[in-house]
């Protein structure tokens, strides 16, 4: 389905991104990972993924706090494999704590990271989109871009305006091809929210399952977490013709968290 495509996902040697590259790939994508990780085990699964599914895989090590290198990372996937067509705005930090307590270099952080790459990457992005008359643009945004959490101020800032970007960019290209869509999961168990789970169970003295049971008891209805493969054939889906018409939208996975 998306053979001769070039899919580049930020934030893609672990979690949610990693199980999205292999699942474009799996559909015939060509693929730029990104993100941080030992060089080996980077290799290990850009080989992997080339064996597997018999496309080209690159990695572009770009740290996401700097513009410069997300433009050099585009202008480079683009040269390398072809222009980039897919761009999954998939990289994320968190931080809780309260307001008031709350470190000002993290709020940057958060705030680079989870919203301002997504501006970067799409700015540099859209040119290779509207040249070739087809782009898909998602933004891995969160249930913490439609509703708040406690202590979480710069996450929850960032992924409403993670939102607010996803729109405008639908209105923008509306007609051309191109479409944009948030994917807002719920709670997914990657390392992101290892840290969440071994923090509570710490705090609380028990263990890790209760603390993971707990934390599920607290928001999601379904009591179970979202996989990284649901999220991931969500977005194979908004790449389809399909979804062609679906745009600015702000998709929940939350197993009903956001219903309430
Ligand atoms: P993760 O920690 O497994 O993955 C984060 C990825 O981002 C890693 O590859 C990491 O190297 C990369 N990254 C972080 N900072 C970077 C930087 N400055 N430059 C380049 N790469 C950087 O976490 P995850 O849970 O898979 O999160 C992926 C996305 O999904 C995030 O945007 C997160 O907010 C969102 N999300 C996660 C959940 C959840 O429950 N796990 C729920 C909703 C939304």
């Amino acid at each position: 389905m998306l053979q001769d495509k070039v899919a580049l996902v930020t934030g893609s040697t672990s979690g949610i991104g990693l199980a999205i590259a292999r699942a474009l790939a799996a559909h015939g994508a060509c693929i730029m990972l990104n993100g941080f990780g030992e060089r080996g085990e980077i290799d290990r699964i850009r080989d992997e993924m080339e064996t597997t599914h018999n496309v080209r895989v690159m990695h572009h090590p770009a740290n996401l706090l700097h513009p410069n290198e997300i433009y050099e990372m585009v202008e480079w996937a683009s040269a390398q494999l072809g222009p980039v067509e897919i761009l999954v705005n998939n990289a994320g930090i968190q931080y809780t704590a309260p307001i008031d307590e709350f470190p000002r270099d993290k709020w940057d952080a958060i705030l680079a990271t989870n919203l301002s790459a997504a501006f970067h990457a799409t700015h540099d992005a859209l040119p290779f989109m509207k040249r070739n008359g087809w782009g898909r643009i998602i933004n891995i945004a969160s249930v913490h871009g439609l509703v708040a959490s406690v202590n979480k101020a710069a996450y929850v800032a960032a992924k409403h305006g993670l939102v607010g970007l996803t729109k405008v960019t639908a209105l923008e290209t509306a007609g051309s091809g191109i479409t944009c869509n948030a994917i807002c999961p719920g709670w997914v168990r990657t390392q992101l929210v290892e840290k969440q789970i071994e923090a509570r169970a710490l705090s609380s003295a028990m263990g890790l399952e209760d603390a993971a049971r707990q934390l599920l008891l607290e928001k999601q209805p379904s009591q179970q977490f979202v996989t990284v493969e649901h999220v991931a054939q969500l977005a194979v889906f908004l790449c389809s013709d399909a979804a062609s018409q679906m745009t600015g939208a702000a998709l929940t996975m939350d197993g009903g968290w956001t219903a309430q």
